[in-house]
C-alpha cells in the first residue's frame, strides 16, 4: 500500500483523505489543531453556540457526493435545511426585501423594489447559467493546469469560451446591465464577497456564483455547519484513514526533488506522497523551506482575498423580522471595496452581515435568545492596526444595525467573542488571513491559483482554499477529490 500525508485536516484535507482513501492508499492526516475542520470550528459562548467561519451551504452535491464516496447517505449524517428565505436584505435607502428559494416570489420582492425587476431576475439568471454551463463547471472539477486535461479539445475550447464571457467587463458592469435599481446591482454585486473580491473588478464570469445559490439553493445545517467536519472525520476514520491531532508538521521532507516524506516534532516520517491542505504560500516559506522559489516569488506577488472581522454576539432577545441569513448594506459601497482593496483599511461605514442559526436550530442560544454571527469584509492583514480597526468597526456596526432595527443592540449584547483577520492567519495559517486563497479580482486570477499537483516535486500535492479551484466550502471539496485523482493518476504505481 501506497502512503500519503496530508497536512491539515479543514475540509481540502478531509475530503481528500476520503478520496484518496478509496482508491487503496494507506493515508495519515495531521492537524496543528486538536480538532477537524479548520476555518470551520465552533465555539461555544455561555450558553449560545457559534460556527466560526461558513455560515451558508450552496452546491449541496458536492457535499453529498463525497459522504456517498465515503459510503455514507448525507441524510442520515446530517439534516440539510433548504432555505426558503435565503437572505434577508436591508436595502441602502432602509427598504427591505427578502432573497426568496421560489423564483417567482423572489422576483415579486424585487418588481416591489423597482418594477421590471422579475423579468430582470429571469434573464440575468439565464445568462449565469449559460456562464456555469460554457465553463464554469469544468472549471470547478477539472484540474486546469494539467495539460492532459487541456489537450482534450472539448476542454479547452470551453475555457477560453468561459474566460472569454463578457470578456472586458466586470460582475458590478453585467449586474448594471440587467438590473436598473442601483439598490439591486449592489444586492447582486455582494456575490463578489462569496470569494472575498471587489464587485468593481472581478469579471462578470463570477455571475456563476448567484447561479449556484438560486438554482442549487441555500442550505443552512440544523446540527450545525462544524458537524459537516466532524461528520467527515468520522467516516474517514472508519474507512481507515488514520488523524494526528496537535501534530504541527515541522517540514516537508525531499531528495532530488522528489517526497520522501515529513518532519513532526518527534521526528522523520517517510511517505510516497504529501497533499498539503495547508495555505500554499506557507507551504513554500514554512514547510518546503523554499520562500524563493518561483512559484513562492509568484504567489507572493498576487492579491490575497479579503479577509473578515466577526462579532459572536449572545443576544439577550428575539428578533422576528430577521432571517437565518440578513445583509445590512452600507450606503457606498464603492467606497467599502476602495478601503478595503485599495487602502487596505476598515471602510468608515462597513455593510453587515447577520446569520442566527438559532432560528433553525433553537439550542444554539438561551430560551428567547439569539446567536448573531456578525461578520465585516476585511482588508487582509498587513500589520494594521487591528485594536483600533476593530474598536470602530463594533462602533459603525451597532450604529448601523440599530438604526435599521430600530432598537439599542448594544443593550441586548450580553456575551462577545471576536476574530479578526491576525487570528485567521494564527489559527489556520492562512497567509493574511486571507478567507478565501487569492482574490478574484483579474480574469487571469482564476488561471493563477496554485496547481495541484506540483510539477517541480515529485509526490506533492496541494488542495485548499489557495489551490485550484478556490476558497468556499465546496470548492476546497473538489480540490479534495481533484488532488486524489491526481495522486492516483501521477503516483498510483
Ligand atoms: C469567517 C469566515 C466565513 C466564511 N464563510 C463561508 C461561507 O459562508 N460559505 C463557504 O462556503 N465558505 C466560507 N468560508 C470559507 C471556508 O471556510 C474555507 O474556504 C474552507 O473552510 C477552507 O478549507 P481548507 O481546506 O482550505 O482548510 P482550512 O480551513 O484553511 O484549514 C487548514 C488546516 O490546516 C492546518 N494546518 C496548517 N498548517 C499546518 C501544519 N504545518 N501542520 C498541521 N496542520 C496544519 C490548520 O490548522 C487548519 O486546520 C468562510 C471562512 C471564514 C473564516
Amino acid at each position: 500500500m501506497k502512503k500519503a500525508a496530508i497536512i491539515g485536516a479543514g475540509l481540502g484535507g478531509l475530503s481528500a483523505s476520503i478520496y484518496l482513501s478509496i482508491k487503496g492508499w494507506d493515508v495519515d492526516v495531521y492537524e496543528a489543531q486538536f480538532f477537524p475542520g479548520g476555518k470551520a470550528a465552533e465555539e461555544y459562548l455561555d450558553g449560545y453556540r457559534f460556527d466560526i467561519g461558513p455560515s451558508l451551504v450552496t452546491m449541496p452535491w458536492v457535499f453529498a457526493d463525497v459522504f456517498k464516496a465515503a459510503g455514507k447517505n448525507i441524510n442520515e449524517e446530517l439534516t440539510l435545511i433548504k432555505l426558503k428565505e435565503i437572505c434577508t436584505y436591508y436595502l441602502s435607502d432602509g427598504t427591505h426585501l427578502k432573497a426568496l428559494s421560489d423564483l417567482e416570489d423572489f422576483g415579486d420582492e424585487l418588481e416591489k423594489i423597482h418594477e421590471g425587476s422579475q423579468e430582470s431576475l429571469i434573464e440575468y439568471l439565464k445568462e449565469a447559467k449559460k456562464a456555469y454551463k460554457l465553463g464554469g463547471e469544468l472549471f470547478l472539477t477539472k484540474p486546469i493546469h494539467e495539460t492532459r486535461t487541456l489537450l482534450k479539445l472539448s476542454t479547452l475550447s470551453k475555457l477560453i469560451r468561459f474566460a472569454g464571457i463578457h470578456p472586458l467587463s466586470t460582475l458590478n458592469k453585467i449586474n448594471s446591465k440587467f438590473f436598473k435599481d442601483a439598490r439591486l446591482v449592489q444586492l447582486f454585486n455582494r456575490y463578489a464577497t462569496y470569494n472575498g473580491s471587489d464587485p468593481y473588478q472581478t469579471p462578470a464570469t463570477m455571475l456563476i456564483i448567484p447561479f449556484v445559490e438560486y438554482d442549487g439553493g441555500g442550505y443552512g445545517i440544523k446540527e450545525g455547519i462544524y458537524e459537516i467536519p466532524k461528520r467527515l472525520h468520522k467516516a474517514a476514520e472508519e474507512l481507515g484513514v488514520k488523524f494526528y491531532f496537535g501534530e504541527k508538521v515541522m517540514k516537508i521532507n525531499k531528495e532530488k526533488k522528489k517526497i520522501i516524506g515529513i518532519t513532526l516534532n518527534s521526528g522523520f516520517k517517510d511517505y510516497d506522497v504529501v497533499i498539503s491542505d495547508a495555505d500554499v504560500l506557507y507551504t513554500y516559506e514554512e514547510l518546503l523551506e523554499l520562500p524563493d522559489a518561483k512559484k513562492a516569488r509568484r504567489y507572493r506577488k498576487l492579491e490575497p482575498s479579503s479577509s473578515g472581522i466577526v462579532f459572536y454576539w449572545g443576544i439577550n432577545r428575539t428578533f422576528e423580522e430577521l432571517s437565518v441569513n440578513n445583509i445590512f448594506f452600507s450606503s457606498n459601497y464603492p467606497a467599502e471595496f476602495q478601503a478595503i482593496f485599495e487602502n487596505k483599511t476598515m471602510p468608515k461605514e462597513p455593510t453587515v452581515y447577520v446569520n442566527i442559526t438559532s432560528k433553525l436550530t433553537p439550542s444554539d442560544a438561551p430560551k428567547d435568545c439569539e446567536n448573531w454571527f456578525v461578520l465585516l469584509n476585511a482588508p487582509a492583514d498587513e500589520n494594521q492596526d487591528w485594536d483600533f480597526l476593530v474598536s470602530n468597526a463594533r462602533k459603525a456596526t451597532i450604529k448601523l444595525l440599530s438604526k435599521r432595527l430600530g432598537v439599542d443592540i448594544k443593550s441586548h449584547i450580553v456575551t462577545e467573542g471576536v476574530l479578526t483577520p491576525p487570528d485567521i492567519e494564527r489559527r489556520t495559517s492562512s497567509t493574511h488571513g486571507s478567507l478565501y486563497g487569492i482574490s478574484s479580482n483579474t480574469t487571469k486570477a482564476a488561471f493563477l491559483r496554485h496547481r495541484n499537483r506540483s510539477k517541480e516535486i515529485t509526490g506533492l500535492y496541494f488542495c485548499g482554499g489557495s489551490a485550484h479551484p478556490g476558497g468556499g466550502m465546496p470548492l476546497v471539496i473538489l480540490s479534495g477529490k481533484i488532488c486524489a485523482e491526481l495522486v492516483e493518476k501521477y503516483s498510483g504505481d
